[in-house]
């Protein structure tokens, strides 16, 4: 593997480096939970998509510029070392509209793909319920098909950016009377629809977002099934590799945490073994950015070996090694959550280390992809069934 960039590789690099320094966020933007956190987000989206740069990696007719796995990966290193605003719509874009993109008929691709660069739809993801998180073959909500529509009733759970959200992936049951992944169904729902209930979710780092979703009669066209009826598991598989799988610059991410490690190490008195820690960690940052580099090889020679799970522990268990040290060093100081002001970097620690734990769970909990990586990669025997 060849980790040398290209000549063009370094020109669109520079480009993108150009282009988030005159227009990037000059400050912190408020919440998007907030409205006026909302309206900044959006302006920040507008001048991203009219700028061709929303989603380089998307065909062109849809808004992209159908760049390869190497030039998303550049795109996503610079975001993150730009420290540029969290995106709007990252369901929509990450796992929702690639799926469509991967499944859908070329209606439902010009339907849906434009509005996900518009943020005109914010897309969410509604596949866990109370009783089917990681096993999501318990997946109860019910899609009962009559003539050109589909009924929907039943509840999601832990929808993130489900109280901005107008749209929604997801899987419901429309085989009654079938179990575990048969019967299930990939569709996509108007969450504006009448029957639609969102109710908000607090989360342990304070901030907005969450929700659960209650269905009641919700009429949804079967036109917005994404594949066959019957066949959302295979559908449903994509979008999880494709949201565990880009390492999303997180590697980046990473390298910066790491930083800020260091310097809060230095302001309050480096011990031997701190600075010992702080060497261990950079190491395994540093073979975590190698396997990022290895998953996208992977991907840009169409080869897929599949990283997605190792990409998705790793670099959750990694980040949190990370803010935990950086708890440790920061001792008290460290129990502040702030958001505004001048210590907000280092009083916002806290916040990032539950962030970082939330994302241990979501897209599947570590537990789960040490599981698949035992079984399915390394044919380990599966775990006994209780
Ligand atoms: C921050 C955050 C955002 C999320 N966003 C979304 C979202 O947008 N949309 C969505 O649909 N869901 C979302 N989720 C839900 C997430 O996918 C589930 O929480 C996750 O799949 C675990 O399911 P559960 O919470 O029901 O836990 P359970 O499945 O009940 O698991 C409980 C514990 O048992 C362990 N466990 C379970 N089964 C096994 C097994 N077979 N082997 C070993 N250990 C096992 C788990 O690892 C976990 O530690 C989000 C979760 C979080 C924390």
């Amino acid at each position: 593997m060849d980790l040398t960039f290209t000549p063009e590789q370094q020109t669109f690099r520079r480009e993108l480096q150009e282009w988030f320094t005159e227009h990037g966020p000059k400050g912190r933007l408020d919440s998007p939970y907030s409205e006026p956190g909302y309206s900044q987000h959006l302006e920040w989206e507008h001048a991203l998509h009219e700028a061709g740069w929303a989603a380089p990696s998307w065909p062109a007719e849809v808004g992209g510029q159908g760049v390869d796995a190497w030039a998303e990966l550049i795109y996503d290193e610079e975001y993150a070392r730009f420290r540029l605003p969290e995106r709007l719509n990252k369901m929509g874009l990450i796992h929702g509209g690639p799926t469509v993109m991967a499944h859908g008929t070329e209606q439902q691709k010009s339907e849906w793909l434009p509005g996900i660069l518009t943020c005109e739809d914010i897309w969410c993801q509604g596949f866990s319920e109370p009783g089917a998180g990681s096993d999501l073959a318990a997946v109860r909500t019910t899609g009962r098909i009559k003539g050109d529509a589909m009924i929907v009733d039943g509840q999601k759970i832990w929808t993130s950016q489900g109280i901005i959200a107008t749209t929604m992936f997801a899987l419901v049951r429309t085989d009654q009377e079938s179990r575990g992944h048969r019967g299930l169904t990939f569709v996509i729902i108007d969450l504006r629809s009448p029957g639609v209930e969102i109710r908000p979710l607090g989360q342990l780092h304070g901030n907005p977002g969450f929700a659960e979703v209650f269905f009641s009669g919700v009429e949804v066209p079967v036109a917005n099934v994404i594949g066959e009826v019957g066949d959302g598991w295979h559908v449903a598989s994509t979008s999880l590799a494709l949201e565990r799988g880009t390492a999303r610059g997180s590697h980046t991410r990473m390298e910066q945490a790491l930083v800020d490690l260091a310097r809060d190490t230095a302001a309050t008195g480096a011990s031997g073994a701190s600075v010992r820690r702080l060497g261990e960690l950079a190491a395994w940052v540093a073979a975590y950015e190698q396997a990022a580099y290895a998953s996208t090889h992977e991907i840009a020679t169409g080869r897929g070996k599949d990283y997605a799970s190792v990409i998705k522990m790793l670099g959750t268990q990694i980040l949190t090694a990370v803010h935990e040290e950086n708890l440790e060093v920061l001792g008290a100081d460290a129990e502040v959550m702030a958001d505004h002001g001048p210590n907000a970097e280092m009083y916002g620690m806290r916040r990032n280390y539950w962030h970082g734990r939330g994302a241990e769970i979501y897209a599947g909990s570590n537990e789960i992809q040490r599981n698949i990586i035992a079984e399915r990669q390394l044919g380990l025997p599966k775990e006994p069934r209780g």
